[in-house]
């Protein structure tokens, strides 16, 4: 598989330099050469495999010229290696639980996938890689949990200060050794800025082997589509296909589902379910993108106010506004209405959910009322228990920390506090060298 450039400036690559770069030269996103189709009798019978088997059979023609099959199959396999459960919420709704990885977040799955293929591309390299991430809260945990302790890779974090949970900043701050993060007096938005520019920066480029790890390597993007196949695995009404929530913030995740279905996993339709930052809900009413300064909500891991994977979904739909809106409904719902859902949730359903899975429940309840013949899905995609600050006076009473959980929070946190000045950035990232 080649990848192409959005922007269309710079040349093809293969897999193996797409995610060593990340983003294309050109500063535009990676793009498959063409989507893979999926065999219509496997998909029909997709119950009988395993899912290490299934996601092997997601990956494979994307990465088949860079990856021998064995390494490949051991890859997929530590990637998925924590459960993915289908749980049903009532008759018509039901929830893809993403969070039983490491960090208790969906973001296992793609990181775990990227570091794995990362250290295999550059395990003979002679200079050591710098992975710079910017993160709302959930990415650099993963990416930390997928990095730790691996040999000549070191990540840097960028996390905004104050804006993301404890339970969040603890897995950002305590790792130690590779892994260390910077406290950045600013946004999420701010962070990724400085992210972009230090992989324009000439002079760092000479310096540094620098490469991302956020939702815009492909490494990244393409293995979250192994959450809508085993959706599919496991939904027991495949005459009526379902309806997917996704919580979306930088949606990349939404666009591997949107992959997915175009690689032939028959579903009805999306729903992009946005807080308060509805930059795309906007854009589906008025047909124009506007960028927009990024608002603090309950669900920080989606306060992103120009996400970056759009694009790619506009891609997917040749630019055709009338064919994405056949497949796509975006929402934005209030922290208002994000806690009356977790709060409904509860007391209908006895089901605990984070502030990002009721996104995805409130967006799926509406789009249910005007299609009420129809079957939803939303993806859960972090644990309770990590906006436990959020959900427990919601609910009135006290989550149970699991032991990990419990332990990650007596750790000591480690960051270097900056402002946003890429200069900053600049001179830190080459003093680490
Ligand atoms: C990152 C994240 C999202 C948003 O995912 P995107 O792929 O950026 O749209 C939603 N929920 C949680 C819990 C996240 O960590």
């Amino acid at each position: 598989m080649k990848f192409y450039s959005l922007h269309k400036q710079s040349p093809v690559v293969n897999f193996k330099e797409a995610t060593i770069l990340g983003q294309a030269p050109d500063k535009g996103l990676y793009f498959p050469e063409f989507v893979p189709q999926l065999d219509k009798q496997w998909l029909h019978h997709i119950e009988n495999h395993s899912n290490e088997d299934i996601a092997f059979r997601l990956m494979y023609p994307y990465v088949k010229e860079d990856i021998p099959e064995e390494k490949l199959f051991e890859i997929v396999t530590a990637s998925v290696n924590f459960s993915l459960p289908l749980v049903r919420i009532h008759e018509d709704i039901f929830t893809l639980e993403l969070f039983h990885g490491n960090t208790l977040a969906f973001k296992d799955t793609g990181a775990r996938f990227m570091s794995r293929c990362l250290g295999y591309f550059v395990r003979n390299a002679d200079k050591k890689v710098t992975v710079l991430v910017a993160t709302s809260g959930d990415t650099g945990g993963a990416v930390a949990d997928g990095f730790f302790d691996v040999e000549a890779v070191d990540v840097v974090i960028l996390y905004p200060s104050g804006k993301v949970s404890s339970v969040q900043e603890q897995q950002l701050t305590t790792f130690g050794k590779n892994i260390t993060a910077i406290e950045v007096n600013g946004s999420f938005d701010d962070c990724q800025q400085l992210v972009k520019q230090a992989f324009a920066d000439e002079e760092l480029k000479k310096r540094l082997f620098l490469t991302s790890a956020n939702s815009i390597n492909v490494a990244r993007w393409l293995p979250q589509q192994f959450f809508y196949a085993f959706a599919w695995k496991q939904w027991n009404h495949k005459a009526t296909p379902p309806v997917i929530s996704v919580p979306s913030g930088n949606f990349g995740n939404i666009c591997a589902g949107l992959l997915a279905m175009k690689s032939g996993i028959p579903f009805n339709h999306f729903i992009a379910a946005c807080n308060a930052n509805d930059v795309v809900p906007k854009y589906f009413q008025q047909q124009t993108y506007k960028a927009q300064a990024p608002v603090a909500t309950l669900s920080n891991a989606m306060d992103v106010g120009d996400p970056s994977n759009f694009t790619r979904i506009l891609e997917l739909f040749k630019h055709d506004f009338n064919e994405l809106k056949k497949s796509v409904t975006a929402y934005s719902i209030s922290d208002e209405e994000t806690k009356q859902s977790i709060e409904e949730l509860f007391t209908k359903y006895r089901y605990t959910a984070d502030p990002h899975g009721a996104v995805g429940y409130a967006s799926l309840i509406r789009y249910l009322a005007k299609h009420p013949n129809e079957k939803g899905i939303f993806m859960e995609t972090a644990h309770p228990v990590k906006f436990y600050d959020v959900v427990e006076p919601i609910l009135g009473n006290r989550i149970k920390l699991p032991a990990a959980v419990q332990a990650l929070m007596q750790k000591q946190k480690v960051s270097t506090k900056m402002n946003v000045c890429f200069d900053d950035l600049k001179s830190y990232l080459i003093s680490k060298r």
